[in-house]
């Protein structure tokens, strides 16, 4: 039956003073197809309930807890019950949330890094294959227009077969203890608890790695990884060095730092194949550079009808003219517009249409988690490269 609505979303996290949950509300709500209609926003009930004014919901479908949300949410008619619940909490919830949620028959949209160890990813693989339930996963810079672009650019053969992947993903927020101030944001990723065992992979490692993979289809085989903590008594690394040997024999260079004073979020990315290659920047996302030999740099720019013809996924991902630019929200809203065409066909009892289908999902969270258990292991080894166990 025709689904003729906004999707209803529930939310577990964002409550006063998050930083990601916001976004999610923000992007989820872009396009006009989801609404967000309650949740359990913070670990301590008063603080969820605050967001009954902020968010203007029916105060009684803002809950103390999360297995209030699940069980008051089932009880409810299936014409009013939510129908997808976003984890926007510290990394160490998302396995309980989703799995819970997932059981109780919520579709899930969830943060990275999506577990905190290999056994919760294939378990939550598990879940998601029994269930029949969309799960999406926000590794949001996959959002962008222009790497739709590289990626049907780089899977297309245009560059002939890749062979270097240069990706970093440098930050320098961290490079005093901040987790020590109070700072809501540094203390729970400084805390292997709550964060899992690398802490800049967990955070900001897993984005670049899932950037590679994603814009070149290829899969990473074997870590060599140097992780160090630079912040006197930190628990956990805030640099990460390494590199990277990916399934179609390409070699590679991550990395990722936390204490690089000055940078912000600057996430990049270098592909060279055989005949060309690419290069794109998050903090100037609108533009994609493309090289060939003996020929000046191209540079794509978003908006241009030339972008949507080369690339489908770019155009569909694309709401505003050239030069009006788009960034980090619109990312997010493009994963949330795939994943909530793909949960409304679900729902339809339809075939998704294939571009809707481009959204990061449960293989990628497994992946990420097996990157970031090579990575700790390959920095505790003495051995020059560790292999990724599938
Ligand atoms: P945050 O500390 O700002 O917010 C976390 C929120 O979750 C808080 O409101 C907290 O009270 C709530 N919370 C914790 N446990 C809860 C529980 N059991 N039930 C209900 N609420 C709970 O953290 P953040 O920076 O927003 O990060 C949240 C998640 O988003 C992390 O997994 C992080 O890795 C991810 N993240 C992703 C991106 C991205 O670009 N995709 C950016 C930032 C953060």
């Amino acid at each position: 039956m025709k689904v003729d609505r906004k999707l209803r979303m529930g939310m577990v996290g964002g409550g006063p003073g998050a930083f990601i949950g916001e976004v999610h509300r923000k992007a989820a709500s872009m396009d006009g197809l989801i609404e967000v209609v309650g949740g359990a926003f913070d670990i301590d009930p008063e603080k969820s309930f605050q967001m009954r004014d902020e968010l203007h919901v029916d105060p009684a479908r803002v809950y103390g807890s999360y297995a209030e949300m699940i069980e008051k949410e089932t009880a409810l008619p299936e014409s009013e019950r939510m129908d997808f619940i976003t984890i926007c909490t510290p990394n160490n919830w998302h396995f309980p949330i989703a799995r819970d949620v997932l059981k109780a028959g919520f579709h899930v949209m969830c943060e990275k890094p999506m577990t905190i160890n290999v056994d919760e990813a294939r378990e939550l693989g598990d879940l998601v294959r029994s269930t029949g339930k969309i799960f999406g996963l926000m590794h949001n810079y996959t959002g962008y227009p222009m790497v739709k672009l590289a990626r049907d650019i780089a899977r297309g053969g245009e560059l002939g077969k890749v062979r270097k992947i240069v990706v970093r993903y440098p930050q320098g927020w961290l490079a005093t203890a901040l987790e020590l101030t109070g700072h809501i944001q540094a203390s729970w990723r400084a805390d292997p608890e709550q964060s899992g065992a690398s802490g800049c992979g967990g955070d900001i490692g897993t984005h670049a790695e899932n950037l590679a993979e994603y814009i070149t289809g290829l899969k990473m085989t074997h870590l060599c990884a140097e992780l160090t903590t630079f912040v006197e008594g930190r628990r956990l690394d805030d640099d990460i060095n390494c590199l990277v040997k990916y399934d179609n024999g390409a070699s590679g260079v991550l990395h990722a730092s936390q204490i690089s004073i000055g940078e912000e979020n600057n996430l990049g990315i270098w592909i060279y194949g055989e005949t060309g290659a690419l290069e794109w920047h998050q903090e100037h996302p609108n533009y994609l550079y493309v090289k060939r030999p003996d020929e000046p740099v191209q540079v794509w720019r978003r908006g241009n009808d030339y972008v949507a013809e080369k690339s489908p996924a770019a155009g569909r991902a694309t709401r505003l003219p050239a030069g009006h630019p788009e960034a980090f929200i619109e990312a997010f809203a493009n994963n949330y517009v795939n994943f909530s065409d793909t949960v409304r066909a679900s729902m339809e009892g339809i075939e998704p249409d294939l571009l809707a289908l481009d959204f990061p999902d449960v293989e990628d969270g497994l992946r990420g988690m097996l990157f970031l258990k090579t990575l700790v292991e390959s920095a505790g080894s003495s051995e020059k490269w560790t292999e990724i166990h599938i």
